[in-house]
């Protein structure tokens, strides 16, 4: 009887893990598909400056508008574009697309915001990376420091040696490199100081409960001023209520980033927004 339940169990195992390959298989042909078919485009997401409380950056982030009018979430789709080696093309496609963009924002304004543009672990992998974005952001004649590249802490630490090469010579052709998602991976303290990291990005567990979690605040407070010590910029993500803006400010941390701002929007309104000189003063005091 047991052996029975236990062959059965068997095959569930390896009906649930064909219909996977199969699910995946059919995202990864879908994602060919929806590039070719221009299924996917950029939204950007403020960052705010909390002294002045004036936009200084943006986020780009990545949507597939599946053709059946689904909006297929991102951490699904970039987790299937790595593992089916589409994750190049669709970084790529990304990287083009906020280039050309900020070259537009940059015409329009004279001072553009800096962007953040997310790198995918296979992507800093590619031995030729920083040399193909040095000729990408000559093209769009945009100046390398306008250009903050987003990798999680976890990529950040996944191959220490190859990956310090790179973000040396990312570094040193004047992009910056940001810590994503910092906090929640398992690492030391020890890279901030062995890489050349210009920004920190608190990650949004820590933000969440701010207001009623003595703990969260004591690791925000001393990520602010650990980061604020090194030489380094702070952004906290995930901002929702004004409570943990004040404290935020409260704790001296340099940029804000989330709802309470702005939902990532679409291009168009971004262009609004600098066009009008966008400012969240109306909340500094809240
Ligand atoms: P991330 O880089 O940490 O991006 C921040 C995520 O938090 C975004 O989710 C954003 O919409 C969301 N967010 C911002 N403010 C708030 C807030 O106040 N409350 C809440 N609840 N959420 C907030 P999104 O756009 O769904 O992206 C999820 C993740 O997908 C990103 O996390 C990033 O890891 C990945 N991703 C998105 N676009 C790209 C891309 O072009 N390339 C790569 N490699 N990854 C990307
Ligand atoms: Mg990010
Ligand atoms: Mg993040
Ligand atoms: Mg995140």
């Amino acid at each position: 009887k047991a052996k029975q339940a236990g062959r059965n169990q068997f095959a569930v195992f390896t009906r649930e893990m064909f219909d996977q390959a199969q699910h995946r298989l059919t995202l990864s042909r879908d994602i060919r598909q929806a590039l070719d078919a221009g299924q996917f485009h950029l939204v950007y997401q403020p960052i705010v400056e909390l002294e002045s409380m004036k936009l200084v950056g943006l986020e780009a982030l990545l949507r597939w508008k599946h053709e059946s009018g689904y909006m297929v979430p991102p951490q699904e789709f970039i987790r299937v574009a790595e593992e089916t080696g589409m994750i190049g093309r669709l970084g790529e496609f990304a990287m083009r697309q906020a280039l050309s963009d900020l070259g537009r924002w940059k015409a329009l304004t004279g001072r553009p915001p800096w962007l953040a543009v997310n790198i995918s672990g296979a992507q800093i992998r590619e031995s030729d990376f920083a040399e193909r974005l040095s000729v990408m952001l000559h093209e769009a004649r945009i100046e390398p420091s306008l250009l903050h590249l987003e990798i999680t802490e976890e990529v950040l630490i996944e191959n220490l040696m190859r990956n310090r090469r790179t973000l040396q010579k990312l570094d040193g052709i004047g992009m910056r490199i940001v810590v994503d998602d910092f906090g929640v991976g398992y690492s030391s303290l020890a890279y901030l100081k062995n890489f050349p990291i210009s920004v920190v990005k608190i990650d949004r567990g820590f933000v969440q409960d701010l207001a009623n979690d003595p703990e969260d605040q004591a690791i925000t407070r001393t990520i602010c001023s650990l980061t604020r010590d090194l030489g380094m910029a702070t952004v906290a993500e995930g901002i929702e209520h004004p409570e943990q803006l004040a404290l935020l400010r409260s704790f001296q941390c340099i940029h804000g980033q989330g709802y309470l701002f702005s939902r990532p929007v679409e291009a168009p309104r971004i262009e609004a927004m600098l066009m009008e000189s966008v400012d969240w003063t109306h909340l500094m005091d809240s």
